[in-house]
């Protein structure tokens, strides 16, 4: 007997790599790249350099640490850096900022997770008198928790306009920076430009088991090397996972677009439901509320149905779609949820 079919929805994390992407990964060109560098590796730095429009880049284990690494790159002890309250840089990395860099995340509330300049610029604070020295601006394209919002390339360029007449740096948090090119219809090196510094990852969308790159400048980005081994992002072999990360760059890049339409098809069929609203997506992320019971009871109960998804408030819950989910199965899903739910 066959296990029962999962569809998971938590998030565009769970996907398993390919037959394809192995044979990559085993096939991929070796070396010790602590010492002096792994050649996959270099590729891949070089070809997200160019893709970004960026001097530089440079491969991390994950998303997370190259954000670490790309905050004490552009503050001094004692900074702030402003931040959008739902960030994952304020929310998911375990106040990081302050323990590594002694940074004092500055947060702006928004309803749509979307920073301007509008937003931003009365944030900013010069050191006069007692108050703290702005350090850097940060924002997150697409926003996550605001279920993969995008923020445009006008906004963005709003947004680096303000960092430079304040002589400050724009960090992107872009973890999911080509699902937001792609909603928008922009080659993904127009909004990393915007950035000082951008990180994207190949372990959301992209399918990959791990990775993560920062673009930025050559100067930044040898510096950036000192950090990420202070953090202990040193890897030895890491083309094997580099590898992966090249192979989704050419084959997996489309599927987003596809995620994007999956999103969509679970949006229609929620809509309309008594005791649900639905979010309308941007991207890949659906968010739902809940009227008449806690989210987490129906995430119980559509476990048990063989649908995963996540809990993102007392009354909100997020699906996610991803290549490890196919159209029908999504459809499937959408449709266990409103029986579930009704
Ligand atoms: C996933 C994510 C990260 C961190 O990536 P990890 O590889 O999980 O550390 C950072 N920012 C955003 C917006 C994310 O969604």
């Amino acid at each position: 007997m066959s296990p029962p079919l999962v569809i998971d929805l938590r998030s565009d994390t769970v996907t398993l790599p390919s037959d394809a992407m192995r044979k990559a990964m085993a096939e991929a060109q070796l070396g010790d790249d602590v010492l002096d560098g792994d050649p996959t590796t270099k590729r891949l730095e070089s070809r997200l350099a160019e893709l970004l429009g960026h001097e530089a880049a440079l491969f991390f284990p994950t998303g997370t640490q190259a954000n670490q690494a790309a905050l004490s790159l552009h503050s001094v002890l004692g900074t702030e850096v402003v931040v959008e309250a739902g960030s994952h840089l304020l929310n998911h990395e375990q106040a990081a900022a302050a323990a590594f860099w002694g940074v004092h995340l500055r947060e702006v509330d928004t309803s749509d997770g979307i920073l301007t300049a509008e937003l931003v610029r009365g944030k900013i604070r010069d050191g006069t008198a007692d108050f703290p020295l702005t350090a850097a601006i940060s924002i997150e394209n697409t926003h996550s928790a605001a279920g993969g919002k995008v923020t445009d390339l006008v906004t963005m360029r709003g947004l680096r306009d303000l960092a430079d007449a304040n002589g400050i740096a724009l960090h992107i948090d872009g973890a999911r920076l080509w699902n937001a090119a792609i909603a928008l219809g922009e080659p993904p090196h127009r909004l990393a430009q915007c950035g000082t510094t951008v990180m994207v990852s190949f372990s959301k969308g992209l399918g990959c088991p791990a990775g993560s790159c920062l673009v930025g400048s050559k100067d930044l980005l040898q510096r950036a090397v000192r950090v990420r081994r202070s953090l202990g992002g040193g890897m030895r072999q890491s083309g094997v996972l580099a590898a992966a990360c090249f192979y989704s760059l050419d084959h997996n890049m489309d599927s987003m677009r596809d995620d994007h339409d999956k999103a969509q098809v679970v949006a229609e069929i929620l809509a309309d439901h008594p005791r649900m609203t639905v979010v309308k997506p941007d991207t890949n992320i659906v968010m739902m509320d809940l009227s008449d019971r806690p989210a987490r009871d129906l995430e119980g109960l559509l476990a048990e149905a063989g649908v995963r998804v996540s809990v993102y408030g007392p009354r909100r819950l997020r699906f996610v779609t991803h290549l490890g989910v196919s159209h029908s199965e999504v459809s499937h899903a959408a449709e266990t949820i409103v029986g579930v739910a009704a």
